[in-house]
């Protein structure tokens, strides 16, 4: 049995979590111990939640639970708050007594080093990309130690259908806790810079490679070499120019070209981000907030989409702002529904996805079983079913609500959970649900035909030195 049969076969795989994969396990097949280890972590889980009913016996059907949640405010609930939006970001089910790293580990772009790594299945980590983690082997809590006590840095590699991808992410630890046991110990790290593996390094029980790090491109701006000095006095103070003027000037610097100018604004960082700003509106008014910066937004974009593991490792593949948010911004002007990865059945609406947290609609999380899911959330779907159990707060990543598990109705594959406020009728929203973005595709648009026909690294470069050159 290969080690995705492993994993599907599980029950609990979507639940619990498969376990940290070592490039012997990638080869081999699963440590049959640490992999059973962790099963019986979750059962113990299950039947400590079995122990807690006085806890919960207080929660209704979870089917009753929906129906209620979506009914009119009750008018015995008197005061109503919001939910606090920094809390999951917080991640504050992996515990509260976690010891806090300072200072920023920034490595030379381009520079050859060797880099220890921690290969997950389905996990695609972006640059800001806030990554927590838990339950571990005992070798990858070593190696995180050791991180932590070196420059706090390790790479994250996506693994997925028996392959390695080349292309990963460091993710700089800071804040992990003390407690040093495997079944313990949790970290919390965020994506920093991206690396392409040039050779795998096989230790025992420990995989590290020998990788490059990416330098993320900026191109200077298309008119540099057409820069007309008598408009400078137009420019005023370059930072504070508006964009009404900058328009404005590059519209007649663009007569001194071959092409108009608003083939050059195709390829302007600024002009592309406040496009797909423009499209990100409904989720900044919801209390999210996507940065400003081009590179930084192509990035958050990237992150919170409900995109495939192929789309994500195509975006990380671009070495330039101005490709991902091209990428992106054909993306987001597209009609668009979220289906069933399994059988492709409607499941929700793009329209009722929203941001339950400052750092956007789709968050990643880690499980009690150590199982790293980016999860989006939404107000409504549509074809799913929930779990006949009780509704738990164990490990709830929306602290005041309690989940249930939600699967497909077609197919029974696992889709995320619904999430209901716990207690608390003056919680808003009451309930909502947040999906497993593994179990879900994005449908329709020919995107997905199109983006195979460019090539990463070359699209931007060419185009702009065509149009360079003319
Ligand atoms: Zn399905």
């Amino acid at each position: 049995m290969n080690i995705d049969d492993e994993i599907e076969a599980s029950p609990e795989s979507n639940v619990a979590g498969p376990r940290d994969l070592g490039l012997v396990a990638v080869h081999r097949g699963v440590d049959p111990s640490t992999g059973n280890q962790d099963v019986e972590e979750y059962h113990a889980i299950e039947d400590e939640e079995e122990q807690n009913e006085s806890q919960i016996d207080n929660d209704v059907n979870s089917n009753e639970n929906i129906e209620t949640s979506s009914a009119p405010d009750s008018p015995e609930s008197s005061t109503i708050h919001e939910f606090d939006m920094t809390l999951p970001s917080s991640h504050s089910y992996l515990g509260s007594n976690l010891q806090e790293l300072r200072g920023r580990t920034l490595l030379d772009e381009g520079i050859y080093m060797n880099l220890p790594l921690l290969i997950r299945e389905s996990v695609v980590l972006f640059p800001g990309q806030i990554l927590p983690l838990a339950k571990f082997g005992r070798s990858v809590v070593e190696m995180l130690l050791k991180c932590i006590s070196d420059n706090r840095t390790f790479g994250v590699l996506c693994y997925r259908d028996d392959k390695l991808q080349t292309i990963g992410t460091t993710a700089e630890i800071y804040q992990y806790n003390e407690e040093n046991s495997p079944e313990g110990f949790c970290i919390k790290a965020i994506g920093r810079q991206k690396f392409e593996v040039l050779r795998i390094i096989h230790g025992f029980q420990k995989v590290s490679a020998n990788v490059k790090i990416l330098p993320e491109i900026v191109l200077p701006s298309p008119f540099a070499d057409y820069r007309s000095f008598s408009l400078d006095f137009q420019r005023g103070q370059f930072d504070k120019i508006n964009n009404h003027k900058k328009e404005k000037i590059e519209k007649v610097e663009a007569l001194l070209t071959h092409w108009p100018s608003w083939v050059y604004k195709q390829f302007d960082p600024q002009s592309l981000a406040s496009h797909i700003k423009h499209h990100l509106t409904h989720i900044e008014t919801r209390g999210s907030h996507a940065p400003d910066d081009p590179i930084e937004l192509s990035y958050w974009v990237a992150q919170n989409l409900p995109l495939t593991d192929d789309e994500r490792v195509l975006l990380l593949k671009f070495d330039c702002a101005i490709s991902r948010l091209q990428w992106e911004l054909k993306y987001l002007t597209k009609d668009r529904y979220l289906a069933c990865s399994n059988c492709g059945i409607q499941i929700g609406k793009q329209s009722d996805v929203f941001p339950m947290s400052k750092e956007g609609p789709q968050n990643t999380f880690c499980n009690s079983g150590g199982f790293v899911h980016d999860t989006i959330t939404l107000y409504d779907v549509s074809n799913i079913i929930l779990s006949g159990e009780q509704p738990s707060t164990e490990y709830s990543w929306f602290p005041g609500y309690a989940w249930t598990i939600a699967y497909c109705e077609r197919c029974n594959d696992h889709k995320g959970w619904c999430f209901e406020a716990h207690n608390d009728k003056s919680l808003r929203p009451q309930s909502f649900w947040g999906l497993t973005r593994r179990g879900l595709k994005s449908i329709k648009g020919d995107l997905i035909e199109d983006l195979y026909e460019l090539d990463p690294g070359l699209v931007v470069p060419s185009l702009l030195d065509t149009l360079l050159r003319h």
